[in-house]
């Protein structure tokens, strides 16, 4: 078997112009237009949910399928996100060489633009080499980097594809099988104000006791498989006021879920713990320091064995064009969990990103070509895994 006709020149093309095209959370409305009129010219029909009217966004998920060219071939769900973190206002893309990367006035995008570049490059080629395959099932997601909240909001039922990939990871040659489960945390701890310098005993400084609780707190790296953050404090007025009101956003996630809920357990116990050691008298009356904390879960952890069908169908992808595809884990998760736990098959490729989330992102047009390959090779296999 040769290994497939994906055109360099016209991948990087297309990926430099999604990348012109600014789509930050919320705000994916005109990048949707585009990839809904590239979608067509590949005879996908294309639907595009409500999710965007629940969440603020000015347009919803959009899912395109490609109808099956080969009988009885089961469908293949490809999944990207079309938001990007900021800054990105404006993106100037520079190219030198293989490599592009921005002015760095603003993040690139190949987080997550490699992955829709790498989808639909392929499908071009399966569709111009006539090769036989099972429907394609395109989701192309908003607000992934708002915590996933678009793929959150997609109606999974609608999927017909029992199996797929989400490419959302940086490196290139990986794919990822398991990644932790989240919680969110916001925290008030409301103390009572007071003049700092005439009567701070008749206050409680709601700083102190935030910091109290994350002094004993284990955060960062817990283990191979656990994180913990605290990300955001906020609070106090003035240095002459003892501060009434902090609001802290911390996270934690594992891989392992009792290993979660223990150090959501242990984040929340040290604030109430902080908070029950202050009190102060007030006109005779004893008042108390108290904690708020607010528990999301953010999303479920993603599994996938070895063994799964996706991850035997893309490792013999691999294999046809001479490769190895290892499988890994990741600490960060992506809208694979969210299909995951919706009962879908669903690896997350690394597509070629790098550094992504800083404005020195770049991306390697050579990785967007082997990516783009692989899938070819993909599509190939699911419609016939037995000739793999
Ligand atoms: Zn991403």
């Amino acid at each position: 078997m040769t290994a497939s006709t994906v055109e360099r020149r016209r991948i990087q093309e297309e990926f430099l112009e999604l990348c012109a095209i600014p789509s930050l959370s919320r705000r994916e409305g005109r990048i949707a237009r585009r990839l809904e009129a590239i979608l067509k010219t590949m005879g996908a029909s294309i639907d595009v949910d409500g999710a965007g009217e629940q969440v603020g966004a000015d347009t919803g998920n959009l899912l395109a399928r490609i109808p099956g060219t080969a009988p009885g071939a089961p469908a293949l769900l490809l999944s990207a996100h079309m938001d990007t973190v900021g800054p990105a206002e404006k993106i100037t893309t520079v190219v030198e060489g293989d490599i592009v990367r921005t002015d760095r006035t603003s993040v690139l995008g190949g987080d997550d633009k490699s992955g829709i570049a790498a989808i639909f490059e392929a499908i071009r080629v399966v569709r111009e080499r006539s090769i036989p395959h099972g429907e394609i099932e395109v989701l192309l997601t908003i607000c992934e980097e708002s915590g996933l909240v678009g793929a959150r909001h997609f109606d999974a039922s609608r999927l017909r594809a029992r199996r797929g990939l989400v490419l959302d990871v940086d490196g290139v040659g990986e794919l990822i099988t398991r990644a932790p489960a989240a919680n969110r945390l916001v925290v008030s701890i409301d103390g009572l104000e007071a003049h700092a310098g005439i009567c701070p005993e008749r206050g409680i400084s709601a700083i102190q006791v935030a910091a109290e609780a994350i002094a004993g707190m284990r955060l960062g790296r817990l283990d191979a498989e656990t994180t913990a953050n605290i990300g955001v404090i906020q609070g106090g007025l003035g240095s002459n006021i003892v501060p009434n009101r902090v609001v802290l956003r911390g996270e934690t996630r594992s891989l392992d879920d009792a290993r979660l809920r223990e150090q959501t357990e242990h984040m929340r116990q040290r604030f109430e713990d902080a908070a029950a050691r202050h009190t102060a008298m007030v006109d005779g009356r004893e008042r108390r320091a108290r904690a708020t904390i607010e528990v999301e879960h953010q999303y479920d952890r993603l599994d996938v064995p070895d063994l799964a069908d996706i991850v035997r169908l893309c490792t013999a992808a691999a294999a046809v064009l001479g490769r190895r595809l290892p499988t890994r884990a990741t600490g960060g998760g992506s809208d694979a969990n969210v299909f995951a736990a919706r009962g879908i098959e669903v690896a997350n490729l690394a597509c070629g990103m790098r550094d992504i989330h800083t404005v020195d992102e770049w991306v390697d047009v050579r990785d967007l070509v082997s990516t783009s390959e692989l899938l070819v090779e993909l599509i190939r296999l699911n419609a016939a895994p037995a000739a793999g």
